[in-house]
C-alpha cells in the first residue's frame, strides 16, 4: 500500500467511523447473530494474494458491524461504560502511527515521559494525595496499565515481595520454605471476579469476605478475619478494597479500612475500576476519603472518562515496591539504565508497553478538566431522570439506591416477573441492560453509558422497560403481584 492508498484508506475509515456513531440510534444494540456466524461468511484461509482496501472495508461494514455488539449506543446500559471519543480515537490511531515503544527512557524518551506527566494530571484531576504523584517527590508514581484486572494481580505480586521481605527481615530464623503459602489475602464478595482470580494466578488465598446490606465490607468483619488467621500461623498480606462494586457500585470505607490495614502491615489496593472517573467532580470525592492510607490506587479512564479501551491507571505510593518485584536485570538489558525513573520494565509484567499515555493526553487536553466534569455529571443527572421514571411507577422497586450513574431496580414481587421482563427486552435488543443478584433477589442493572445519551434516550429506554413489563403483568404464567 503506498501513501496515496493510505490516506484514501484512512479518509473512508474516518468517514465510516463518524457515520456509524451518526447513525448508532438506528441499529439495535444487540446483534442478531447466532454463535458460529462468521465461519459462514469469511474464508477459512487467508488470502494468498493481498486484496484491496476497498474489500476489506467492504467486509467490515457487511459482515463484522452486524456481528457486534454497540457499546456507545445510547441504547446500551448494561455492565459499565466503554469510553470512547474523537480525541481518543485519534490518540489511539497516533499511537499506532508513531509505532514506537518503551521499557527504558531512551528506548523512547516521549513515551515514559508523557506517562509520568500525563498520570500526575490525571492525579491531580481526580484530587489523589500528592504522595501518589511523582514529581512532588515522595515516592509515589502513576502508570498506565491494559486493565483493572491486570493492576489487581500486579499489587498482589508487589504485596507478596514487601511481605516476604519483611518477616524474613524482622524474623530470620523462621522456615522460609513455607513462608509463601501462608500468605492470605482479603476482599469482600461483592468484588469483582478478577480480584478473586488474581488471587488463584498469584497462588495466594483470596477471602471473599460477607459485605453489609449496602453492599460495603463492615471492617470490624476484616480484623476478626485477620486475628483468626494469624491465630492460626497466617500471614495477611493484601487487601482489595472496592469503591464502586460493580454489581451495585457500593462504597468501602477506606479510613477504616485502611487503618486496619496499617496496624497489620497489609498492602491495602483500591479497585475504582468505574467510579473513580467520577471523583474529577470534587463533589464526589468523599467517596475516597482516606485514600491517604492505600498503597495503590486503580481506575479505568477507559470507562468513564472518555478514553479507549485499554488505559487503565494506576498509582502506587511507594514505587520502590513495586521495583522490587518486577526489576529483573538480564544480561541484553543492562545497557538501557540511563534512568531508573523511566524504567517502566520495572513496574510490570511485560517488558515493553505502548504508547498509551497519547490518547489520555489527547482527552485530557481537548476536554479539559471540566469537559471531563460535564460528562460526569450529565450522566449522573440522566441516571436520576431514570431513577424518578422507577420510583413514580408503583409496579417497580429500586433495589439499592441509586449510585452514581446506576441504578439497580426490580418488578415488585417474584424474581419470575423480572427475569421474564428481562427475557423480553434479551428478545428484543433495543436496549441492553443486564441482570444481577442482590440478596438473594433478581434485579436489573441499569447504568448511563454513553456520551451522546439524552433525556430522549432515557425516555426511549423507559418506555421500552415499561411497555414489556405491561407484557409481563398480562401473560397468565403470572400471579398478579401484590
Ligand atoms: C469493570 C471492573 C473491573 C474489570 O475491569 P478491566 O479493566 O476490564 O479488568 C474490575 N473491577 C471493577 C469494580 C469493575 O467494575
Amino acid at each position: 500500500m503506498d501513501a496515496k492508498d493510505f490516506i484514501e484508506f484512512g479518509k473512508a475509515s474516518l468517514e465510516f467511523i463518524v457515520n456509524y456513531n451518526d447513525t448508532i440510534r438506528n441499529r439495535n444494540v444487540l446483534p442478531s447473530v447466532q454463535p458460529g456466524f462468521l465461519k459462514e461468511k469469511l474464508p477459512a484461509e487467508a488470502p494468498e494474494v493481498g486484496e484491496t482496501w476497498q474489500e476489506v472495508l467492504k467486509d467490515v461494514k457487511e459482515i463484522i458491524v452486524p456481528g457486534i455488539t454497540h457499546w456507545n449506543s445510547p441504547n446500551f446500559h448494561a455492565y459499565f461504560p466503554c469510553g470512547t471519543s474523537y480525541p481518543a480515537i485519534i490518540g489511539e490511531l497516533m499511537c499506532a502511527g508513531l509505532s514506537t515503544l518503551s521499557f527504558s527512557w531512551m528506548s523512547s524518551p516521549a513515551v515514559s515521559e508523557l506517562e509520568d506527566l500525563t498520570m500526575n494530571w490525571l492525579g491531580r484531576a481526580i484530587g489523589l494525595p500528592e504522595q501518589f504523584l511523582s514529581d512532588t517527590g515522595k515516592g509515589g508514581r502513576g502508570m498506565l496499565e491494559s486493565s483493572a484486572s491486570e493492576t489487581t494481580m500486579i499489587c498482589l505480586l508487589a504485596a507478596k515481595t514487601r511481605t516476604l521481605r519483611r518477616i524474613k527481615t524482622e524474623s530470620p530464623h523462621l522456615d522460609h520454605e513455607n513462608l509463601e503459602s501462608k500468605l492470605v489475602a482479603y476482599t469482600s464478595e461483592e468484588a469483582n471476579s478478577s480480584v478473586e482470580k488474581a488471587g488463584v494466578l498469584g497462588s495466594m488465598k483470596m477471602k471473599l469476605l460477607p459485605a453489609q446490606d449496602d453492599g460495603s465490607l463492615n471492617y470490624l468483619i476484616l480484623i476478626n478475619e485477620i486475628l483468626k488467621d494469624i491465630e492460626i500461623g497466617l500471614i495477611p498480606c493484601y487487601m482489595v478494597a472496592n469503591i464502586g462494586t460493580t454489581g451495585t457500585c457500593a462504597f468501602d470505607n477506606l479510613t477504616e479500612i485502611g487503618h486496619v490495614c496499617r496496624a497489620f502491615d497489609i498492602w491495602l489496593h483500591v479497585d475504582a475500576a468505574y467510579a473513580g472517573g467520577a471523583f474529577v467532580c470534587p463533589e464526589y470525592r468523599y467517596l475516597m476519603n482516606g485514600v491517604g492510607y492505600v498503597d495503590s490506587f486503580n481506575f479505568n479512564p477507559h470507562k468513564w472518562l472518555l478514553t479507549n479501551y485499554d488505559c487503565s491507571a494506576l498509582w502506587v505510593q511507594h514505587s520502590h515496591d513495586l521495583i522490587e518485584t518486577f526489576q529483573h536485570e538480564s544480561f541484553d538489558l543492562t545497557h538501557a539504565k540511563e534512568n531508573e525513573k523511566y524504567e517502566y520494565k520495572n513496574w510490570q509484567i511485560a517488558q515493553g508497553r505502548r504508547f498509551r499515555a497519547l490518547k489520555l493526553w489527547f482527552v485530557m487536553r481537548m476536554y479539559g478538566v471540566e469537559g471531563l466534569q460535564d460528562h460526569i455529571q450529565e450522566a449522573i443527572a440522566l441516571a436520576k431522570k431514570f431513577e424518578d421514571y422507577v420510583n413514580g411507577d408503583e409496579r417497580f422497586e429500586i433495589v439499592t439506591p441509586r449510585s452514581l450513574g446506576l441504578i439497580c431496580f426490580r418488578m415488585k414481587g417474584e424474581d419470575a416477573l423480572t427475569q421474564d421482563l428481562l427475557k423480553r427486552l434479551m428478545r428484543r435488543k433495543i436496549i441492553y441492560v443486564i441482570s444481577a443478584t442482590h440478596r438473594g433477589r433478581l434485579m436489573i442493572r441499569f447504568a448511563v453509558c454513553t456520551a451522546n445519551t439524552t433525556e430522549a434516550d432515557i425516555e426511549f429506554a423507559w418506555k421500552e422497560i415499561t411497555e414489556q413489563s405491561d407484557m409481563v403483568l398480562q401473560c397468565s404464567c403470572h400471579q398478579p403481584s401484590r
